[in-house]
């Protein structure tokens, strides 16, 4: 288990409640993606008093630390997950699975692509929707 009194303090952050018990949500949850309003739940589900707008300023607090990763796969709702190695996302329109896929060729080509504009490529977001191979789905 990682301690996360620890990541905050190498990140730079001062140990806080709320900022302790937020990554402990996201650190608990390793493969998945989840929006403010359901880490939210999970801290009520805790009994954790912290309201929903704190966690909105924490996450930003984490996001800035590099400590997480804030994705935007739809225009209504940002998900969160721990900062882990680069990785981009296929996402189910059906059923909502996040399924996080890595390809090198896919990487190279996009900084062949830069190259080929003269274009210096800092970062990119790759994120493939459809459906999954789920039965229910695939309907
Ligand atoms: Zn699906
Ligand atoms: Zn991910």
């Amino acid at each position: 288990m990682i301690n996360t009194n620890e990541t905050l303090k190498d990140a730079g952050l001062k140990v806080t409640n709320p900022r302790t018990k937020i990554l402990d949500v996201l650190q608990s949850n390793p493969g998945m993606h989840l929006s403010a309003d359901e880490i939210h739940i999970k801290l009520v589900d805790h009994n954790e008093s912290i309201g929903l707008a704190t966690v909105y300023r924490v996450l930003t607090q984490l996001e800035l630390a590099g400590l997480i990763q804030k994705n935007q796969f739809s225009d209504n709702q940002s998900s969160y997950e721990i900062k882990k190695q680069h990785h981009d996302h296929l996402i189910c329109t059906k059923c909502g699975k996040i399924i996080e896929f890595m390809d090198n060729n896919l990487e190279a080509l996009q900084e062949e692509i830069s190259d080929k504009y003269q274009f210096r490529l800092d970062s990119h977001v790759m994120t493939l929707f459809g459906v999954c191979k789920d039965g229910n789905c695939k309907k």
